[in-house]
């Protein structure tokens, strides 16, 4: 196998877009596709603070290091959910990674302040990954909020966003299908999400990070056994191996056309869950909530809302490493 640019011996096969690459020119290939989703998305310059939410998995540190090489402003955000020992080896991981950046990464002690998620999932009586969800998606938001970053970058890719809009078009849930996009625009109080990562498959990130020599958790969380997007990345990853290139250009063909207007129309008369809580992608409402002040849809956020079952409240409970 050669790399299709010097002929080199490869390092990398990437069936769907019929080529292999050397070590040099896949790191390059890599680069490219951010710097492409950035540039075409329009995510964000080098003159913004970006803050990239970090949990230890290959995903979300790739996504830090290669901001970092192409030289933007970055901090990490760690919350601690209280997974066990899954939590501390991803936090210790995420801190190495800040070390060998040099670069700060801020740590949500979640679970000690508010409760560790599973129990609060019990209280609830919410699933652990919807929990899971609204409490980080609250806290990405809270944090670049009260210290002023501009942007917030997570580390989902293409394979993520290819099983996310199965999953909306399986349930035909066109609401979160034309909201699913890899920018969110800043609008009410709610700070501009990005998934820079958005244009490269888990495969490619994997090799990214092994040339890189990241060293990140391989164990998949043990509360993810409720994730229905496992099922929908197995499913498309069948698919693949038949057919390599239709993940690729199921998902980017729908970015495409939604760029070119001709989804438009998709959503009327669609019905969304109040808070857009299973997209992850509220955007809000015209309210503040009652209970932290924070930007919601209702009277009172999900966060507040699924906390409220709890004895103890929010407090704040992040802090520097
Ligand atoms: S698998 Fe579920 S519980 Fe575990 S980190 Fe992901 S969303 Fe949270
Ligand atoms: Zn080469
Ligand atoms: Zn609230």
């Amino acid at each position: 196998m050669k790399c299709r640019i010097c002929r080199e011996t490869a390092v990398i096969a990437l069936p769907r877009h019929n080529s292999a690459f050397c070590k040099e020119h896949f790191l390059d290939f890599f680069k490219r596709q951010v710097q492409r989703a950035i540039r075409e998305f329009r995510m964000f310059s080098r003159k913004d603070r970006i803050l990239v939410c970090v949990s230890g998995g290959k995903d979300s540190l790739t996504l830090w290091h290669i901001l970092h090489e192409l030289n933007y402003d970055t901090t990490g955000l760690y919350i601690d959910l209280g997974i066990g020992e899954y939590s501390k080896r991803s936090r210790r991981l995420c801190e190495d990674m800040a070390k060998s950046l040099g670069r700060e990464l801020k740590v949500v002690e979640f679970s000690k302040a508010v409760a560790p998620i599973k129990d609060l999932a019990r209280a609830a009586k919410r699933t652990d990954c919807s929990t899971c969800g609204v409490v980080k998606r609250y806290y990405f938001n809270k944090v670049a909020l009260e210290e002023g970053y501009n942007v917030v970058a997570t580390g989902h890719n293409l394979d993520d966003e290819a099983a996310r809009l199965l999953g909306n078009l399986l349930r035909w849930q066109l609401e979160f299908v034309q909201k699913q996009y890899p920018v969110l625009e800043e609008e009410k109080g709610l700070k501009r999400k990005v998934k820079p990562l958005c244009r490269l498959t888990e495969q490619e990130i994997a090799a990214y990070a092994f040339l890189n020599r990241i060293t990140y958790l391989r164990d998949e969380c043990p509360m993810s056994h409720d994730s229905t997007s496992l099922l929908y990345k197995e499913a498309l990853n069948r698919i693949e191996l038949q057919s390599p290139g239709t993940k690729h250009f199921f998902y980017l063909q729908f970015l495409y056309r939604k760029r070119k207007g001709n989804l438009k129309g998709l959503s009327e008369n669609a019905a969304v869950e109040p808070d857009g809580a299973e997209t992850g992608d509220s955007k809000g409402g015209p309210f503040q909530c009652r209970v932290c002040g924070l930007p919601s849809s209702g009277q009172i956020c999900s966060f507040c809302k699924i906390t409220g079952y709890l004895d103890k409240s929010d407090q704040t409970p992040y802090e520097h490493a």
